[in-house]
């Protein structure tokens, strides 16, 4: 079978870099398992090892350091037919290394490559999570303040179902990374490597001295018996089969006129509890009612029950291209938070504007018309202060009409919800 290496750009590496074996091993691999290039993604880190993805002529991804492993998790799930491949150094493993046990927890079935040669070649030899103590790095004494990361521990600990570990010029290594391109699951391939380019100037290593740290290790050749278990993909697609389909969003039929066929833009400025986001989703509902396009923005803080709750709507008979509002055409005023909240939008506001405010709530002189709302008058809870807003709105046939908002709870409520809504609309019939 044909190389998949890609002759126009061939690997180029420091003379006697082992990641050279690697990509030979590879590509030695791929052909002994008869695969054709489109099969094949190598998603490569950041670094020497990174430079994977162009020496190959297979699919490629190329991303941020540290988070190959999540790149390559997301094609294995969109695409379970391919053989997906992750080349790292001991850098991006480390800086990945949240990502990492998370593959080894869910055991994907990609297999990892690890270029481990103990440091950072490629920008100037610092020390990574694999280096000795007792090495001389270009990040001077940091690495006698660590303990080195064992790969094959921490993956094995952690649930990957193949884990080896070898020197990168073993004969062995392609047929090491072919089982492990086999292995129905998370493989992970610690291939100790020479990077004379930094690390063997300031540390004598050679393939002997490297065999002989790998014997005085933990043995790791193939599949743990303890975490061989179902793929992850394949188990993903067995529970999700076994789910309730996610129902389709209900069209809202276009089946009235708008009261105005202009530009509505609402503001809506209350507090926690007063459900100013549901009203705010029943104002667009009932503009869809009527044709219209309809944006909604929130603001509130994470706090539950105290604090703001804002919404920006913006209605149009034209679609919507930015959400936010600057001058409102509409400000429904209905609590001290909100209105301290957004404070200088009163002043901003057009002779034309209307600001609906309930009766107890204050805010500051505007040019605005100022319609003061009862809402206590009408026997309305807090809780609704914001739906019985828009009905007194809708019984001036501004913005909605009332057969609009109730539409619109119609569509968004059902049973003794839906009929306690539209008895609040109903409690505004006679303005509030
Ligand atoms: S810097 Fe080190 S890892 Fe990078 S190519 Fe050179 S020898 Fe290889």
């Amino acid at each position: 079978m044909a190389s998949f290496l890609n002759s126009e750009r061939p690997p180029v590496f420091c003379p006697g870099c082992t990641h050279k074996n690697v990509t030979e091993a590879l590509d030695k691999a791929l052909q002994q398992l008869g695969l054709a290039a489109q099969e094949v993604v190598i998603v490569s880190d950041i670094g020497c090892s990174g430079l994977f993805d162009t020496f190959f002529n297979t699919h490629a991804l190329h991303g941020l350091h540290g988070r190959a492993l999540t790149y390559a998790t997301g094609i294995k799930m969109a695409r379970p037919e391919l053989k997906v491949i992750v080349t790292m150094g001991d850098g991006g493993l480390g800086i990945g290394g949240a990502h990492l046990l998370s593959t080894c927890r869910r055991n994907p079935d990609l297999t990892l490559l690890v270029l481990n040669n103990f440091n950072y070649g490629m920008t100037g030899g610092q020390c990574s999570p694999t280096t000795p103590p007792d090495a001389v790095v270009g990040s001077g004494f940091l690495n006698r303040l660590e303990i080195p990361l064992d790969v094959v521990k921490v993956t094995r600990a952690a649930g990957a179902g193949f884990v080896s570990r070898l020197a990168a010029h073993r004969p062995e290594l392609a047929d090491e990374i072919a089982k492990g391109i086999e292995f129905e699951g998370f493989s992970v391939i610690d291939i100790w490597g020479i990077c004379p380019g930094r690390y063997s100037r300031r540390n004598k290593l050679t393939p002997k001295s490297l065999e002989a740290r790998i014997e005085a290790l933990e043995k790791a050749s193939g599949p743990v018996a303890e975490n061989v278990r179902e793929e992850y993909g394949a188990h993903y697609r067995r529970l999700a089969a076994g789910q309730e389909p996610a129902r389709p969003p209900r069209p809202v039929k276009a089946v009235f006129e708008p009261p105005q066929k202009r530009p509505w833009r609402v503001l809506v400025l209350g507090r926690a509890g007063q459900r100013v986001v549901t009203a705010g989703e029943l104002l667009c509902l009932a503009a869809m009612t009527a044709g219209m396009h309809a944006t909604q923005k929130n603001d509130y803080p994470i706090t539950v029950l105290r604090g703001h709750s804002v919404c920006e709507l913006v209605l149009s008979p034209e679609p919507v291209d930015y959400t936010g509002i600057d001058v409102p055409d509409v400000v429904i005023a209905l609590a001290p938070e909100g209105v301290a909240r957004r404070k200088a939008v009163f002043q901003r506001l057009k002779p034309d504007c209307l600001v609906l405010r309930d009766a107890e709530v204050s805010i500051a002189s505007t040019p605005a018309e100022v319609l003061a709302v009862d809402f206590r008058k009408a026997r309305i809870k807090a809780a609704d202060h914001a739906l019985a807003a828009l009905a007194a709105l809708a019984f001036r046939n501004l913005v909605l009409s009332p057969a609009m908002l109730k539409a619109a709870v119609e569509h968004r409520f059902q049973g003794a919800v839906r009929a306690a809504a539209l008895a609040v609309v109903e409690a505004m019939s006679g303005g509030g």
